[in-house]
């Protein structure tokens, strides 16, 4: 153990006290259970092809920008640092934060919105919730079940937000959207680690894209006494260096906060076990009122001057205009997909008629990467491919 790992909490969660897994299986031996969910989650194919799944920019639009792959590793290692500090469990963090993103879509959010929106009415499409089907059923790698066969709370970590009438299809997993209640101290950590990695990734490839400017990142409540803190101690640095301190400092701070504000939560509150966390009605894991302010400020200061800039929202038409092309083709005729995914549309109607064909379509619409996305409106919908 490192000297900043304190001492594991009774609130942590252990292996003997976990849930386990929908398929029992023999104890991993050399490997803890958490361990196990990380490399099944590691060499599963969905966790491949995040490499070429846009975070805020298209995949092919440069080779320095963030994908979620990179978001996913980069959220894991964020959470890793304060779940050592807060004596959590370190695997099972790491376990959520690799396969928090399984189930996105190809473009990002605005891919995700494009598919809800056409899901409405047929059940409904949230990444999260796709997040848990991808390791729950997508994934037919092993010979004994559909899945990766994960520990409960490496599923449960999963979901954030849930309609209460998918959480009942859902089960225990997804009990405390109909109960009320909060998931492990270790899943509350790494949603919010989600918000640090993206805030932060999003300032540096914002800057090196030139959507925003360095001198409009000074003026943000976050980061302006950072920039002031770079110039002061480097003077003569240039552009591209400042923005690198600035950006691991923003980090930095952040966490700090994270670890300063739980620990003192988790110790007025004293849970005694995984259970007395999921039983309260808030969560243990968060920033102090000063810095949520601050963290908020700097989202709203990214929605407004880079997720909306003209050329992103440019690229938000044209992906949603591809999903919604593929989505509409393939429901309305679920021949035109792979045999693996027609027959799964077949299923699925047969079992709960037209929301079951469309949560076929979503399925492989959803596993797409960006180019192979891309690759299919053209094949589909451009006539002149047809040569
Ligand atoms: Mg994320």
């Amino acid at each position: 153990m490192s000297a900043h790992a304190a001492a594991p909490r009774p609130c942590a969660v252990t292996e003997a006290a976990s849930h386990g897994r929908l398929h029992p299986e023999p104890h991993p031996g050399h490997r803890n259970e958490f361990q196990r969910d990380r490399d099944r989650i590691i060499h599963c194919g969905a966790f491949r092809r995040l490499e070429y799944k846009t975070q805020v920019f298209v995949n092919h639009e440069g080779d320095l920008y963030r994908t979620r792959l990179t978001h996913s590793l980069e959220v894991g290692q964020i959470a890793r640092t304060c779940a050592q500090a807060l004596g959590l469990n370190v695997d099972l963090v790491e376990a959520i934060a690799l396969a928090h993103d399984l189930g996105h879509t190809p473009f990002g959010h605005a891919g995700q919105d494009a598919l809800a929106a056409r899901m409405a009415g047929l059940g409904g499409f949230e990444h999260n919730i796709q997040s848990l089907r991808v390791v729950d059923s997508l994934e037919t790698r092993y010979a004994a079940f559909d899945g990766l066969n994960l520990t409960f709370e490496t599923r449960e970590g999963l979901l954030k937000r849930c309609p209460a009438e998918r959480a009942e299809q859902l089960g225990p997993v997804a009990a405390r959207f109909i109960h009320g209640g909060q998931p492990t101290l270790e899943a509350q950590l790494v949603n919010l680690c989600d918000g640090i990695a993206y805030n932060s990734h999003d300032v540096d490839d914002g800057l090196r894209s030139g959507l925003i400017t360095v001198d409009a990142c000074r003026r943000t409540e976050l980061l302006a006494p950072l920039f002031a803190e770079v110039a002061d101690a480097y003077p003569y640095l240039d552009e591209r260096r400042t923005i690198y301190e600035v950006v691991r400092r923003m980090i930095n701070i952040q966490v700090e906060d994270v670890i300063r504000t739980s620990a003192a939560s988790i110790e007025a509150a004293t849970p005694g076990s995984v259970e007395a966390v999921r039983e309260r009605s808030q969560p243990l894991i968060g920033f102090s009122a000063d810095m949520a302010r601050r963290h908020q400020g700097l989202k709203d200061f990214l929605f407004n001057n880079l997720y909306r800039h003209y050329r992103v929202a440019r690229m938000v038409r044209k992906s949603q205009a591809v999903v919604q092309a593929l989505f509409d083709a393939f429901l309305d005729d679920p021949g035109l997909m792979p045999e693996q995914h027609q027959a799964a549309a077949q299923e699925g109607e047969a079992r709960q008629g037209r929301p079951g064909r469309a949560r076929a379509v979503a399925d492989y619409i959803a596993g797409m990467t960006d180019r192979f996305a891309i690759e299919e409106y053209r094949r589909l919908c451009r006539p002149e491919e047809l040569t």
